[in-house]
C-alpha cells in the first residue's frame, strides 16, 4: 500500500511524521532527525527547517506544542 508525500507529493511507502507541522513526508522531504530521549524520535521537514523558531526548537531539543495552538 503506498501514501503521498504531503510536502512533494511523491508516492511513498514509508513515511515520516514531521513534529512541527505533522505532515506525513518522505526521506526525501527530511532534513534532520534525532533522538531526544531513548523513546522519542524528533523529525524536521526542509521547510520547518527553514524556519528559524522551528529549527531553534529542533536544535533545542523542544518539542513542539501538540495541537493547533502552533503561535506565528
Ligand atoms: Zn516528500
Ligand atoms: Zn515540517
Amino acid at each position: 500500500m503506498t501514501m503521498t508525500c504531503e510536502r512533494c507529493k511523491t508516492e511513498i511507502y514509508k513515511y515520516l511524521t514531521c513534529n512541527y507541522c505533522s505532515r506525513k513526508i518522505c526521506n526525501n522531504c527530511l532534513k534532520s532527525s534525532q533522538k531526544s530521549s531513548k523513546t522519542v524520535k524528533m523529525v524536521i521537514c526542509k521547510d520547518c527547517w527553514s524556519d528559524m523558531k522551528k529549527r531553534n526548537a529542533y536544535k533545542n531539543k523542544k518539542m513542539p506544542v501538540e495541537s493547533n495552538q502552533i503561535v506565528q
